[in-house]
């Protein structure tokens, strides 16, 4: 393939890209936007194997390569669990880092491009920027992988003068950097490089230490930013244009996914990321006073929520976390579809964090074919609770915590939640009186309108549409 060939292929997958982008904003276009990316995507790698960069030695390589990182992303798709995949994406994002390191290093001992004056300082500010960024995408993305996983607890570990020390280390990477440009050989830049790198490699392990469980999401979506970030960088190291925009494409997203999330949790993105927030931790039943149950709850029985639904004319089922873990969308539908065939009016009201990861309600409903239109965002629906007779919570406990709003000394204080609590009744799916992923408990269940269903959600919902349909 020429080089104008080439780049035509490029500026096509670009646009496609772009298209994906655009798609995946609104739950009705995401699949055509799925299949942008994915044209898109195979479009700029097979045009970067035949293009004119690739030897034809090299091209059983990059097959072989190919066919081992395709098949590991096979198997861990088919594999992962949907509540899982925050984990597998903050694995991912480390790859990326790796790989922008990985790239860095090589293109500096890769004499075969000779550069001289401002083109050589230009080339080596790339190599050294690209390894600052992708280090640091690298070690922090593994650590909120530990974090999400609970291999590594959720409570933030503050450093005594942390903020002295990250500026120290920001000064030290400034300083190496100079005389990494200034070195006269490879072997006198590799010096300064690794030292910059191990560097890089402790920021970001410090950084994503010091972030609290609760600002997780926020964690997440801001290493997918970096990567983007660190595979633009890949993409001036290699002058590959596509890369360069498509990591563009990656780290502006990420970044405003970032912030939407931010006010979503009502939190500072520079608080967020100077850390400490989120202290309650991240374990679902995090000891001390704030976890503790706080007061008498009223437990029901599925055939008491049977007949409260069936006597409802508004209902609003608010989904979370445990609907999740219970699998239990299709059976949610279910009961939907029945009151619906008996007149009541059925909504789902959607927040922003619910679940793991951004999105993860959607995308459990659309697969149980639940209609979009009745799918709401936590603004389209916050004021309706008032004149609905039933809201139901399926397994979610942070996301309708009123604590968020009475009390300024809760862990989630500010958060923004969806306000159960003003319906004529609440009914409370869940198993216990554990905490959510924020580790506080939560007043709602302790209200007199508020009912409590104990039970795994699937167990319990099969039941009450068991006695809806008797
Ligand atoms: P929560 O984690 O606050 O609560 C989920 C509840 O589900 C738990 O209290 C649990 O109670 C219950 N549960 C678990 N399994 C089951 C089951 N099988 N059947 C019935 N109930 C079950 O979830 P929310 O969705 O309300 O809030 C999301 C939280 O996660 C927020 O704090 C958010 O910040 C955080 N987060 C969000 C991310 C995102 O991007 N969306 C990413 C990472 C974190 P019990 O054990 O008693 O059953």
């Amino acid at each position: 393939m020429t080089s104008s060939l080439a780049t035509v292929a490029y500026i096509g997958a670009a646009i496609l890209f772009i298209l994906s982008l655009g798609g995946l904003s609104n739950p009705e276009t995401s699949r055509r936007g799925n299949f942008y990316g994915m044209v898109g995507m195979a479009l700029a790698v097979i045009a970067t194997i035949v293009g004119p960069r690739v030897a034809s030695a090299g091209i059983a390589w990059i097959i072989g390569a190919l066919v081992i990182g395709g098949g590991i992303g096979l198997y861990a798709a088919k594999t992962v669990k949907m509540t899982q995949m925050p984990e597998l994406v903050a694995l991912m994002h480390s790859l990326v880092g790796l790989a922008a390191c990985l790239v860095g290093f090589a293109s500096y001992v890769d004499t075969s491009i000779q550069y001289t004056g401002a083109e050589k300082v230009i080339h080596e500010v790339e190599i050294y920027v690209g390894i600052l960024i992708g280090a640091v995408t690298f070690s922090g993305s593994l650590i909120a992988f530990g974090k999400l996983n609970g291999k590594i607890g959720g409570k933030p570990l503050l450093l005594p003068a942390r903020h002295w020390l990250n500026l120290i280390a920001l000064l030290v990477v400034i300083w190496f950097g100079a005389e990494f440009v200034r070195a006269a050989s490879v072997a006198d830049g590799m010096t300064p490089l690794i030292v910059m790198t191990v560097i890089a490699l402790l920021f970001g392990i410090h950084m994503v230490m010091a972030i609290g469980g609760a600002d997780m999401p926020v964690v997440v979506s801001m290493l997918n930013s970096y990567s983007g970030w660190a595979a633009a960088a890949t993409g001036f190291m290699l002058s590959n244009d596509l890369l360069i925009v498509t990591g563009a494409l990656v780290g502006s997203s990420g970044a405003i996914l970032s912030y939407i999330m931010c006010n979503a949790m009502n939190r500072n993105f520079i608080s967020v990321i100077a850390g400490g927030f989120g202290s309650g931790g991240g374990a679902p039943a995090a000891s001390g006073a704030a976890a503790e149950p706080q007061g008498e709850v009223v437990p029901v029985g599925a055939a008491e929520t049977a007949e409260m639904l069936r006597e409802a004319k508004s209902v609003i089922i608010v989904p979370g976390y445990g609907m999740a873990v219970a699998q239990a969308q299709h059976t949610v539908y279910e009961i939907t579809k029945t009151l619906r065939e008996k007149g009541v009016n059925v909504r789902f009201a959607i927040h922003p964090v619910a679940g793991r990861m951004p999105g993860h309600m959607n995308v459990l409903l659309a697969e149980a074919k639940v209609p979009y239109d009745i799918v709401m965002e936590m603004d389209e629906i916050n004021e309706d609770f008032p004149d609905a007779d039933v809201a139901m919570v399926i397994g979610a406990n942070d996301i309708v915590n009123p604590a968020a709003q009475d009390d300024p000394a809760s862990p989630i204080a500010g958060m923004p939640v969806l306000e159960v609590w003003k319906a004529r009744t609440s009914i409370v799916m869940k198993r216990s009186m554990a905490s959510g992923y924020a580790g506080v408990d939560n007043p709602l269940f302790y209200k007199d309108n508020n009912r409590m269903l104990f039970g795994d959600a699937k167990k319990m919902l099969d039941e009450v549409l068991t006695a809806l349909r008797g």
